[in-house]
């Protein structure tokens, strides 16, 4: 079995993001997941990008037992002080401990205009220290800002473990990474015709460094784009990955499943 460990379940369901999942709409998610069952996806990580999200990826996780969730603000959805961020968070590890498996995503992004670089720096690294002090792992969401991200990281090396997700660096901080014992999250766009330096990242390095993702509903496949992705595309993502080292699929998944349930603990 597959582990899908980043997919946004609760976008899936939801027209508006930030509104609190309804009894409804938690159990519309029951067909999907039977589906997403019956493509060898065995679980999955929901991950919060808000209060509200993270809030809805906990409802998800209590109600199913094949979903954890992570919790943490993204750095383009700022909106409140860094303190109220972290004992907003905080109250909800100390809630619902049991089904958060990680921070996340969290990071730097200078790609959404306009950006505020100190804001986004102090809230990623109170964001960092709250996953030190519970003892988590984090997901990292890192986009036209791989010097900055990468040393901060750095920091944080030794006291963390985490994913730098949907990985668009270079193959240099690949290697990097991986030699902390963090890994790179690869995703749909592993199978763009234009990724060939990407495909020769994920050829080279270890697969013990690799995680299988889907993003969905967002970054589907390229046979699927324009479509709303679904985690029971993972499986296209790990073929790709086969492909590209020249393995079989099996090989992929045993190890990539491996390697979220080290993370992750699940
Ligand atoms: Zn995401």
């Amino acid at each position: 079995m597959m582990i899908d460990t980043h997919c946004h379940l609760n976008i899936m369901t939801n027209k508006e993001p930030e509104a609190l999942l309804t009894a409804h709409q938690l159990a519309e998610l029951e067909t999907v997941m039977a589906h997403i069952h019956d493509s060898g996806v065995g679980h999955m990580v929901c991950v919060g990008t808000s209060v509200p999200e993270s809030r809805n990826c906990i409802a998800i996780a209590e109600r199913y037992a094949r979903v954890a969730a992570t919790i943490g603000v993204h750095p383009c959805d700022i909106t409140q002080p860094v303190e109220v961020i972290i004992s907003e968070l905080e109250s909800l590890i100390n809630a619902h401990r049991k089904v958060i498996v990680g921070i996340g995503e969290i990071g730097l992004d200078y790609y959404h205009q306009p950006y505020d670089k100190h804001l986004q720096e102090v809230v990623f690294k109170a964001q960092l220290a709250l996953a030190i002090k519970y003892e988590l792992p984090v997901v990292i969401h890192i986009r036209d800002a791989g010097d900055d991200a990468l040393a901060i990281l750095e920091l944080y090396k030794d006291t963390l473990h985490g994913v730098i997700h949907c990985f668009s660096l270079d193959k240099a901080a690949a290697e990097k990474i991986i030699s902390w014992g963090w890994y790179i999250g690869i995703d749909g766009p592993i199978t763009y015709p234009k990724n060939n330096y990407l495909r020769e990242i994920v050829a080279t390095v270890p697969l013990t460094g690799i995680f299988l993702e889907t993003d969905a509903p967002f970054l589907p496949p390229q046979h699927l784009r324009g479509k709303r992705n679904c985690p029971s595309n993972l499986g296209i993502i790990a073929q790709a990955i086969a492909d590209a080292r020249g393995v079989s699929f099996e090989d992929v998944v045993r190890q990539t499943t491996a390697n979220a349930k080290e993370l992750f603990r699940i």
